[in-house]
C-alpha cells in the first residue's frame, strides 16, 4: 500500500516524503515540475536510500491520474500540489481557479471512482482571513482576501462537503502557519521562481549576494517593534506533523481541521536579528510601506494538533535559522 504526494517534488511535499519513509510508508510523488524541479528526485535518493516511484504530469489531466491509481495500490493522498503566489493570483485568476480547484475535483473523482477515501490536504492558515485575532483556534471563521486565498477556502469547503455526502471518506484539512527552513543535509529546500514573494528566501537570497537588500514591508503595526508578527514553524516538523495526521486519517472517518504551527510569533526584525546572530552573515535592509493585504499578527493556537494528534513543533527559531542558510549557502541557485 502506498501513500501518493500529489505535488510531493514542491518544498513542503519534498519533506514529507522523507519523513513519511523514515516512519515506513511507501511513497510515490506526482507532480508536473510548476514549480519544482525533477532535481528533487535525485535529492531524495540521495537522502533516503529510495528511488520513489513517480509520475510527471499534472492532476487536472483525468486519464493520467487513473492510470497511477489503476497501476497502484494506494491507500491514501496527501494533496499538495496547487499555485500559491498571492500576487499572481490577482493577476492571473482564472489560473488559480483552474488548477487548484478544478485540480482538487478531478483528483477527488479519481479518488472516489478508485475508492480509495483517505485524503490529507495542505491548507493555510491564509483561511483565517484579516479580521480574526490570534491566537488562531481551528472553528474560527474562514474568508479570502485575494484568489490564491479563496482557493484554499473553497478546497476545504469542498472536501468537507465530500465527507458529509460519504462517510466512507476521511478528510484531514491542515492549516499551514509560516514554514520556513530546510532538511538538515541541505540537500532539500525551499527554491521559489523569480525573486521570492516570502520573507526567509528573501533573507537567504540577501545573504548569498543575489539581492541587494531586504525591504521591511512596514514598521509602524501594533507589535512589539512595530513590524509583522508570524508563526514560523521548521518544514521538518511541518512534515512530521503530516505524518501524525496521516496516521490519524487512516484510522478515521469524516473530516478534521488542524492548525500546524508553533503557537509563537516573531516580528520581521526578530527573524532578521536571529539569522544575522546565528549565522554571522548581515542582511541589509530598508524600511518600506505596509505590503497591500497582510496583518500585523498571525500565529497559531496549536493546542488541537497536540491533542488529537500528539504532535508539537520541536525546533526552535535558531534551527530554522541555521537550517535555511544551510540550504541556500549550499545550492545559491536552488535547484539549478
Ligand atoms: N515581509 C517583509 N519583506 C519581504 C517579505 C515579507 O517585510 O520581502 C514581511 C511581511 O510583511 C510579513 C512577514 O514578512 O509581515 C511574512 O511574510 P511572508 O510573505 O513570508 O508570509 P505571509 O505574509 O504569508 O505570512
Amino acid at each position: 500500500m502506498s501513500i501518493l504526494l500529489t505535488g510531493g517534488a514542491g518544498y513542503i511535499g519534498s519533506h514529507t516524503a522523507v519523513e513519511l519513509i523514515t516512519a515506513g510508508f511507501e511513497v510515490i510523488i506526482v507532480d508536473d515540475f510548476s514549480n519544482s524541479s525533477p532535481e528533487v528526485l535525485n535529492r531524495l535518493k540521495t537522502i533516503t536510500g529510495q528511488n520513489i516511484p513517480f509520475y510527471e504530469g499534472t492532476i487536472l489531466d483525468k486519464t493520467f491520474l487513473n492510470n497511477i491509481f489503476y497501476e497502484n495500490d494506494i491507500e491514501a493522498v496527501i494533496h499538495f500540489a496547487a499555485f500559491k503566489a498571492v500576487g499572481e493570483s490577482v493577476e492571473q485568476p482564472l489560473k488559480y481557479y483552474k488548477n487548484n480547484i478544478t485540480g482538487t475535483i478531478t483528483l477527488l473523482e479519481v479518488m472516489n471512482a478508485h475508492k480509495v477515501k483517505n485524503i490529507v490536504f495542505s491548507s493555510s492558515a491564509t483561511v483565517y482571513g484579516i479580521n480574526n485575532i490570534s491566537p488562531l483556534t481551528e472553528e474560527l471563521p474562514t474568508s479570502a482576501t485575494n484568489p490564491y486565498g479563496y482557493t484554499k477556502v473553497m478546497m476545504e469547503q469542498i472536501l468537507i462537503d465530500v465527507a458529509k455526502a460519504d462517510p466512507e471518506w476521511s478528510v484531514t484539512l491542515l492549516r499551514y502557519f509560516n514554514p520556513i527552513g530546510a532538511h538538515e543535509s541541505g540537500l532539500i529546500g525551499e527554491a521559489p521562481n523569480g525573486v521570492p514573494n516570502n520573507l526567509v528566501p528573501y533573507i537567504t537570497q540577501v545573504a548569498v549576494g543575489k539581492l541587494k537588500e531586504l525591504s521591511i514591508f512596514g514598521d509602524d503595526y501594533n507589535t512589539l517593534d512595530g513590524t509583522g508578527v508570524r508563526d514560523y514553524i521548521h518544514i521538518v516538523d511541518l512534515a512530521k506533523g503530516h505524518v501524525l495526521a496521516l496516521k490519524q486519517n487512516l484510522g478515521a472517518q469524516g473530516s478534521d481541521i488542524f492548525n500546524l504551527g508553533t503557537g509563537k510569533g516573531y516580528s520581521v526584525l526578530e527573524l532578521v536579528k536571529a539569522f544575522e546572530a546565528e549565522n554571522h552573515v548581515a542582511i541589509p535592509y530598508v524600511i518600506k510601506p505596509r505590503r497591500a493585504g497582510d496583518i500585523a499578527t498571525c500565529y497559531a493556537d496549536a493546542s488541537k494538533a497536540n491533542k488529537k494528534l500528539g504532535w508539537k513543533a520541536q525546533k526552535t527559531l535558531q534551527d530554522m535559522m541555521r537550517d535555511s542558510w544551510r540550504w541556500q549557502s549550499q545550492n545559491p541557485n536552488g535547484y539549478q
